[in-house]
């Protein structure tokens, strides 16, 4: 019996496409269970047998962190997208994995409500989203999908369905799987299933925006920071190389409390500044109209706060296209892929002494083991994360290899 069929009596199962590929490396099989129960079954039978799996959910960050060292099966969680229960009257949605962000939004929408996580590359699920950690602009609001995740269901490598919090904000023992997970890559098992906190869709909001030159960025990012406008994001956009620095901030609420908030701000970011849709914001810059960019890499650049005006002088220099949140210090970046070693090295080397970090997301058409993807000599706690994975994928089945410091 081929391993299509053995799977194919688990779950719908499918040859793999030209799209599946995970940098360069073709699965066998692509598995697409449609509940908790069929996924465990699936990496039950991958684990007795040592197949190694991998997760998709959009199939939008397939490419992010370090090449899986093997793999034979996709588990593709797109079947799993059912909003389970969204509780009104307590802000709160519990949703398949599979859901993408934008589906999730429209249906929350009909009942004035949001979940406030950036769709920053149309077509991320929430379980992407929550296993790259994915955050845009209005995390300077409400935190990352880290902080608005409190309830998870996830499929652990030997096919054990574990739950952790609930509909509840505080609910931690033992290990905090939801902090656990998020960011984690795929590398300690499959989210089945999430619940999140939400927001009430504001009646308004507005962005201002002005252009300035990168040596005065500090002036109005500061002033902006330092008001009581409280923005709900303020971000930046530089192109590389000497021209202007966009910046722009946004502000929601009633409507009387944005227009005045509005004006005030315009003050705030100096002449030139006024009413704009900025469309430019929360989308990464190395996104073309339709596909990402393949002449350049997809870094993720942090900070702190303070520093941020002078990172955009940085990139600046180096011919580095630069787009994020002043308001929370998570810059992405579009650099050109020539040198691209030595620019990772220069920028990450600044980033590490203004108390950030940089990771190589992407970069298309380069063997990224010759680069550090994740900056494994500057990462604090890999012994205790390779615990952590050992603990929960003993045998390395999941995401071999992807995850920093080879985990
Ligand atoms: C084996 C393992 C152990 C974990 N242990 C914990 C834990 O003990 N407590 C906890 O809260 N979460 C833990 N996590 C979950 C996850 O690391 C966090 O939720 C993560 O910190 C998300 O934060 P972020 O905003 O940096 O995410 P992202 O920016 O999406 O970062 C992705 C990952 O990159 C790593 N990284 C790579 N390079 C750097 C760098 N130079 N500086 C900083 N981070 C870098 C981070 O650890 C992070 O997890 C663990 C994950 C794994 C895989």
């Amino acid at each position: 019996m081929s391993l299509l069929d053995e799977l194919g009596a688990l779950c719908e199962v499918r040859e793999p496409w030209p799209g599946d590929l995970v940098d360069g490396l073709r699965p066998q099989v692509v598995a697409r269970p449609a509940s908790t129960a069929e996924t465990s079954e699936v990496m039950r039978f991958c684990h007795e047998r040592g197949l190694a799996v991998t997760v998709r959910g959009g199939g939008t960050k397939q490419t992010w962190g370090m090449p899986p060292a093997r793999l034979d099966v996709i588990v593709e969680t797109l079947r799993m997208d059912q909003v389970v229960e969204h509780a009104h009257g307590d802000l709160i949605a519990t949703v398949g994995t599979g859901l993408r962000l934008a589906d999730l939004d429209r249906v929350l929408r009909e009942n004035g409500q949001q979940l406030i996580i950036d769709d920053l590359v149309g077509g991320s699920t929430i379980g992407g989203a929550v296993a790259t950690n994915q955050s845009g602009p209005r995390r300077m609001a409400v935190g990352a999908a880290r902080d608005l995740l409190i309830g998870v269901t996830v499929v652990r490598a030997d096919g054990t369905v574990a739950k952790s919090g609930g509909k509840v904000v505080k609910n931690v023992a033992g290990y905090d799987l939801c902090k656990l997970l998020t960011g984690s890559f795929g590398t300690l098992g499959v989210l089945t299933e999430v619940t999140f906190r939400l927001h009430p869709v504001t009646a308004a909001s507005q962005w201002v925006s002005v252009d300035v030159d990168p040596g005065e960025l500090a002036g109005p990012v500061e002033r902006v920071l330092h008001s009581q406008l409280v923005p709900t994001a303020l971000e930046v956009d530089h192109a590389g190389g000497t021209g202007p620095v966009r910046v722009a901030a946004l502000f929601t609420g009633t409507e009387e409390g944005v227009a005045s908030r509005v004006t005030a701000a315009k003050e705030l970011l100096g002449a030139g500044a006024g009413e704009t849709d900025a469309t430019w914001t929360g989308r990464f810059p190395w996104l073309g109209d339709d596909e990402p960019s393949t002449d350049v890499a997809a870094l993720k650049l942090t900070c702190q706060l303070s520093s941020v005006p002078a990172l955009v002088q940085e990139t600046a220099r180096r011919g580095v296209a630069v787009r994020g949140s002043a308001g929370a210090g998570v810059l992405y970046a579009a650099a050109p892929m020539t040198d691209l070693a030595d620019t990772v090295a220069g920028l990450r080397g600044w980033c590490l002494r203004h108390g950030g970090s940089l990771v190589v997301l992407d970069a298309p058409g380069t063997d990224k083991t010759t680069l550090d993807v994740w900056g494994s000599d500057s990462v604090g706690g890999l012994e205790i994360m390779r615990r952590v994975k050992h603990e929960f994928d003993p045998t390395g089945v999941l995401s071999v290899g992807r995850f920093v410091g080879g985990i």
